[in-house]
């Protein structure tokens, strides 16, 4: 009797141990890029991860949640594009889990992609182009409408001839013109070809 009772008690460890995982979901707001991470932990029946019941299961198979989900969203450094009014469109970027207190990543499902055009990319990657573009609002020479048209911008869903990409890919060679910077450089023509 004792023996069966250690046995249940090491079965009962073993799997809060191999069970628990934090869940992690990931949603970026579709204009601004601001991002937002919820999060909870769970207790399931694939330990580790390991789908034990069949390969094609949900990450969250079986499982009941632990904690309250907590939420944390990072604002996006292009919010001053944007009227105060502007309230973020949350899309479902992936989530994610994390075996073994959070430490092991144990696969993923992936949501919605999104392409940023040339100036969207410049201004959340390079804080000197962003000082160039917010020099220019504030000298007139570009409104902020058209900044926040630009920025917004997804020439994954509606092509690189565009106005507001060829205005963006004529801004970012202006700027680099002015601002040279290899590092920038390169990474920006890996994305959008030749500037
Ligand atoms: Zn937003």
């Amino acid at each position: 009797m004792k023996k069966l009772a250690l046995a249940l008690l090491l079965i009962l460890i073993a799997s809060l141990v191999l069970g628990h995982y934090r869940w992690q979901e990931d949603y970026r707001c579709e204009l601004c890029f601001a991002q937002k991470s919820v999060s909870e932990w769970r207790l399931g029946a694939q330990p580790l991860g390991y789908p034990i019941f069949g390969g094609d299961k949900p990450l969250t198979f079986r499982s009941i949640r632990l904690t309250k989900p907590v939420e944390h969203v990072s604002p996006s450094v292009a919010t001053r594009l944007f009227p105060v009014e502007h309230r973020h469109e949350w899309i479902f970027a992936q989530a994610s889990t994390y075996y073994l207190f959070g430490e092991k990543p144990a696969g993923r499902v992936l949501g919605t992609s999104r392409q940023m055009g040339p100036f969207a990319y410049a201004f959340l990657n390079n804080p000197e182009f962003r000082a160039y573009a917010e020099e220019l609002i504030r000298s007139n020479r570009l409104s902020q409408t058209q900044a926040v048209s630009m920025f917004v911008f997804d020439p994954g869903r509606e092509g690189r001839l565009d106005p507001r990409y060829m205005r963006g890919m004529q801004m970012v060679r202006d700027f680099l013109a002015t601002h040279p910077n290899r590092t920038f450089e390169e990474s920006f023509k890996s994305g959008f070809g030749g500037a």
